[in-house]
C-alpha cells in the first residue's frame, strides 16, 4: 500500500514514512493509492469481533505489511487497553431509531484518543526500527493537544510540542494539557486563534530548515493519515451492532477539520453500507455553506460553546475534493491556491456527487444549548456541546422512521461544564475518576506571540539542542 499526495507532485511513500511526516512536500495531504474493500459477507463476519480485534482487521490493509502483523496487533490492543468502558465505543439508544455513539471513554475524554493513543505507540515503534528521532508537533483547538500529549507520554522517547490559542479553550481542556508532568512535553499558548496556531505549525512543516535535519517532524493533526485510519473502526463497530451490513445507517458527525467524518467516508468506500453522512457544524459553518451553495470560502471565526469545531478551514476536505475530482492532483493544486486567495466554486457534477452521500446542518448557539437541555429533560442524557450539535443536526435532518441514525458523541460532558451551566441544567456532572484531580494540580505552559521565529526558537531550545534519545 502506497500513499500519494492530493497535489500530485510528491513521491509515493509507505505507511511508516507518512506516519512520521506531516503534509507532503508539495503541500498536499497523503491519501492511500487505493482503498481496501470488504465484501458484504466479510463485513457480516466482523460482527462478533471485539473492538481491538476489529481495529486490527481494518487497519492492517492500510499498513500494507510494513509493520509486522503480530506487532501491529499487540500495539492496537495496547492502545485501547486504557479505555474505561469494556465496549471501548458503546452505543446508547436515545429513541427508537436514534443512537449516540460514545467516543469519550479514553484517557482524555474525547474521540481523539482513538487515534492518538495508537499514534504514539506506532511512532515509537517505527522510530526504534529505523533508528531515527522525531518531534511531534501540533496545533490544537483543545482536544487534540491533550490526547496527543497523553498518547506520547505513554512512550517516553517521543517529545511533543503543542500550540493552542490562548484563552480560547475551556479550563478543563487547558488543564488536561498543562498539568501533564512529563519532561518531553512543551505547551505554548499562542496569542491568536486556532487558525493562527495551525498556520504556525504548517509553516514549520513546510520549511524545516530550522531543525537542521536533526529529526523528523511528526504531525498529530488529522492531516496525519494514521489519525483517519484509526477512526474508521468505530463506524464499522457501531453499524455492525445495529444491523449492518443488512441495514444502511446514517451518521451525524460534529465536524471541524473534517477528519472524523472523512473516516466515515472511507468506511463507506471500504464497503460499509451508509445511508448518509451528516456534516454537523456550529456557527463556523464553512462546510455547510459549501453544501448549500457550492462555494468553498473562508470567513471570520466565531467563538462558540463547541470550541473544538471552531475553525474556518477544514483541512481534510481537500482529501475529499481529490477523490471527487477524479484524483487529479494538478487540478487540486491550482484549486487550493485559489482557495487561499479568494475561495473556489465546485462544479455542479461534483456537488451532485457530494450530495449523494453527504448532507449538512448548521446548528447555532441557541439550538446547541437547547439540545443539551432537551436531551437532559427528555432522555436523562447529558450531552457535551459538540455532541449536542451532532444530535441536533440528526434531528433536523428529518429521516424517515425506518432509517437508523447514529450521532457521534465526541466528548464527555465533564470537559465542557461551562456549556452545561449555560444550558440551565442544574446537576452535578460526573467527572471520571482518572481526571478528577486536574483542578488541584499545578499548570505549566508558556504564553507565546503569534510569531513563527519565536516558535521555531522555542522548539530548538527545548528539544533539539537537548539530547533526545
Ligand atoms: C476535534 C473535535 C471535533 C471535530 O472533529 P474533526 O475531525 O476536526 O472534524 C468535534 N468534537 C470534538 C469534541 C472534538 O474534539
Amino acid at each position: 500500500m502506497k500513499y500519494i499526495s492530493t497535489r500530485g507532485k510528491s513521491p509515493a511513500l509507505d505507511f511508516n514514512e507518512i506516519l512520521l511526516a506531516g503534509l507532503a512536500p508539495d503541500g498536499g495531504l497523503y491519501v492511500p493509492e487505493e482503498i481496501p474493500k470488504f465484501s458484504e459477507a466479510e463485513i457480516k463476519d466482523m460482527s462478533s469481533l471485539s473492538y481491538s480485534e476489529l481495529a486490527f482487521l481494518l487497519i492492517k490493509p492500510f499498513v500494507g505489511g510494513v509493520i509486522d502483523d503480530s506487532e501491529l496487533r499487540t500495539m492496537i490492543f495496547e492502545a485501547y487497553s486504557v479505555y474505561t468502558h469494556k465496549d471501548v465505543a458503546p452505543l446508547v439508544q436515545l429513541s427508537e431509531n436514534h443512537w449516540v455513539l460514545e467516543l469519550f471513554h479514553g484517557p482524555t475524554l474525547a474521540f481523539k484518543d482513538f487515534a492518538l493513543q495508537l499514534l504514539g505507540i506506532l511512532v515509537e515503534h517505527v522510530l526504534a526500527k529505523k533508528g531515527r528521532r522525531a518531534l511531534v508537533l501540533g496545533a490544537t483547538s483543545g482536544d487534540t493537544g491533550s490526547a496527543a500529549i497523553s498518547g506520547c507520554s505513554r512512550v517516553s522517547s517521543v517529545p511533543i510540542f503543542i500550540l493552542y490559542p490562548h484563552e480560547r479553550i475551556s479550563e478543563f481542556q487547558r488543564r488536561q494539557m498543562t498539568t501533564m508532568r512529563s519532561e518531553n512535553v512543551h505547551i505554548g499558548a499562542v496569542e491568536g486563534s486556532f487558525d493562527d496556531c495551525q498556520n504556525l505549525v504548517k509553516s514549520c512543516f513546510r520549511d524545516q530548515n530550522f531543525i537542521r535535519g536533526q529529526c523528523n517532524l511528526v504531525a498529530v493533526n488529522s492531516i496525519n493519515w494514521a489519525r483517519i485510519v484509526a477512526q474508521i473502526v468505530y463506524y464499522f463497530y457501531a453499524a455492525l451492532k445495529i444491523g449492518a451490513p443488512g441495514k444502511s445507517i446514517a451518521f451525524s458527525v460534529p465536524t471541524g477539520n473534517f477528519g472524523d467524518i472523512f473516516a466515515g467516508y472511507i468506511a463507506s468506500k471500504m464497503g460499509l453500507p451508509m445511508e448518509r453522512l451528516i456534516i454537523a457544524t456550529n456557527e463556523n459553518d464553512v462546510l455547510h455553506r459549501v453544501m448549500q451553495s457550492g462555494e468553498y470560502k473562508k470567513t471570520f471565526l466565531k467563538k462558540t460553546h463547541s470550541p473544538s469545531m471552531d475553525i474556518s478551514v477544514s483541512s481534510n476536505f481537500e482529501r475529499l475534493l481529490f477523490d471527487l475530482y477524479n484524483r487529479d492532483g494538478e487540478l487540486i493544486d491550482g484549486m487550493m491556491d485559489r482557495f487561499d486567495d479568494q475561495g473556489i466554486n465546485l462544479s455542479s457534477s461534483v456537488m451532485n456527487h457530494l450530495r449523494s452521500l453527504f448532507s449538512s446542518q448548521r446548528v447555532d448557539e441557541k439550538e446547541t444549548l437547547e439540545q443539551i437541555s432537551d436531551s437532559w429533560r427528555n432522555n436523562g442524557y447529558l450531552l457535551d456541546p459538540h455532541s449536542a450539535v451532532g444530535v441536533r443536526a440528526a434531528l433536523k435532518s428529518n429521516f424517515s422512521s425506518n432509517v437508523p441514525v447514529i450521532s457521534l458523541a465526541t466528548a464527555h460532558p465533564a470537559k465542557f461544564t461551562e456549556a452545561i451551566v449555560a444550558a440551565g441544567i442544574d446537576c452535578e456532572v460526573h467527572v471520571p475518576e482518572h481526571v478528577s484531580n486536574i483542578f488541584e494540580l499545578d499548570e505549566k505552559y508558556e504564553i507565546l506571540q503569534n510569531d513563527l521565529n519565536e516558535i521555531q526558537l522555542q522548539i530548538n531550545q527545548f528539544f533539539l539542542n537537548k539530547d533526545i534519545v
